[in-house]
C-alpha cells in the first residue's frame, strides 16, 4: 500500500517574458534569467513532473496516472486533470484567452479545456493584470480587436499580493509585469494569443495571434465570476477557501502549530508558499519547506500536518 505523501520535482520554462524570481525567491535552479515558469505539479505531456521519493520514485506523475490510478482514487480521465504553476512576469504576457473542454476536444483534439485561477504570491506596486473586456456584443468585440483599439477594449485591474483571481475559459486575461502567481488550472496548453503589444521576438518576428479561435471562444459581454473567501479552522491549521467550482477546489492554509486527522479527499495538492512543517502519515514524517509541492494519494487515509507554514492547496472536483 501506497502510504505517503508523492513530492514532484518541478519543470521549468523559459519565455520571452520570464526572470529570475522563481530563483529568488523559491531557490529552484532555473535554466536562464528568462525563466517564466515553473509547472510544479504537473501530469501534462509538455512537462510532467519526476517524483521524487517512495515507491515510485524516478517516474513521472503522468506514468503514476496511467499506471497506479488508485492513488487517486481511480478518477477518470485520459490525463491527471490539474495543472499547478508558479509564474514570473518579468514582462506583460500576451493577451489571451482558452478554450472550454468542447471546444478543446472539437477542435484541438485535446483532453481538456482551460480554466484557470491566479493566487497573487508577490508583485511590484501598480503592477496589473488585464481580466475581462468592455465590449457588449460580438459585432462590437471582433470590430475593436479589428482596429486595435486595445485601450478601449481591455480591462485592466491593479494588483496586490494575497489577490485572489478566478479566470473561467473564454475570458480574455493577460499577466502584467513584475507579478509572481501561483496558478491552479485544468491540465491545457491551450492558449490562442490576442493582442502581443506588437513585440518582436529573438527571431525578429512577432509571436503568432490566433484571432479567429479567440472571437469565437471569448465570453461577450465579460461575466465577473463572484469569488467569496471564507476562512474557517480546523486546530492550528486556518483554511481559506478561494474557489469551488466545477473543476477544482482551492484553499489556501496557513499552519501555526498542529492538525492531525486531515484527510485527503480523495487526493490533495499541496504547494508550499511560505515556511516549513511536516506531513505526519502513521507516525512518519516528511518534512517540507517553501517551494515544495506534493500530492497526498487517496491510499494515504489521514495524515497530520505540524510546523509553520502557508500553502496553496487544491482538489479535483472530476
Ligand atoms: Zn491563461
Amino acid at each position: 500500500m501506497y502510504n505517503e505523501p508523492i513530492y514532484l520535482e518541478p519543470a521549468f520554462k523559459e519565455r520571452l517574458w520570464g526572470g529570475t524570481k522563481l530563483e529568488e525567491i523559491f531557490h529552484y535552479k532555473i535554466p536562464s534569467d528568462y525563466t517564466g515558469e515553473a509547472w510544479c505539479i504537473s501530469g501534462h505531456k509538455n512537462g510532467p513532473n519526476t517524483i521524487k521519493n517512495g515507491p515510485l520514485e524516478g517516474k513521472t506523475l503522468r506514468e503514476a496516472w496511467d499506471g497506479h490510478r488508485e492513488l487517486f482514487a481511480g478518477e477518470e480521465g485520459e490525463e491527471f486533470p490539474l495543472l499547478v504553476k508558479i509564474l514570473d512576469s518579468k514582462k506583460d504576457l500576451s493577451v489571451q484567452v482558452h478554450p472550454d473542454d468542447t471546444y478543446a476536444r472539437e477542435v484541438e483534439g485535446e483532453n481538456y479545456g482551460k480554466t484557470e485561477c491566479w493566487y497573487v504570491l508577490d508583485c511590484e506596486e501598480g503592477s496589473e493584470i488585464i481580466f475581462g473586456h468592455h465590449a457588449s456584443n460580438k459585432q462590437e468585440f471582433e470590430a475593436m480587436v479589428a482596429n486595435g483599439e486595445w485601450g478601449d477594449l481591455l480591462r485592466t485591474i491593479e494588483v496586490k499580493p494575497g489577490d485572489f483571481f478566478y479566470v473561467p475559459s473564454g475570458t480574455i486575461h493577460a499577466i502584467g509585469a513584475g507579478i509572481q502567481i501561483l496558478e491552479t488550472q485544468q491540465s491545457s496548453d491551450i492558449t490562442y494569443r490576442v493582442y502581443d503589444y506588437d513585440r518582436v521576438g529573438q527571431d525578429g518576428n512577432k509571436r503568432e495571434l490566433h484571432l479567429d479561435k479567440s472571437i469565437e471562444v471569448t465570453t461577450v459581454p465579460h461575466v465577473d465570476p463572484e469569488i467569496e473567501r471564507t476562512q474557517f479552522y480546523q486546530e492550528d491549521l486556518r483554511k481559506e477557501r478561494l474557489v469551488e467550482e466545477k473543476y477544482f477546489s482551492v484553499y489556501r492554509w496557513d499552519l501555526e502549530g498542529e492538525c492531525k486527522g486531515l484527510t485527503p479527499e480523495p487526493y490533495v495538492l499541496l504547494s508550499v508558499i511560505d515556511g516549513t512543517g511536516e506531513v505526519i502519515v502513521e507516525g512518519r514524517s516528511y518534512p517540507f519547506k517553501k517551494g515544495d509541492h506534493l500530492i497526498i494519494p487517496a491510499t494515504v487515509k489521514t495524515f497530520d500536518l505540524k510546523g509553520n507554514a502557508s500553502l496553496i492547496v487544491s482538489n479535483s472536483n472530476k
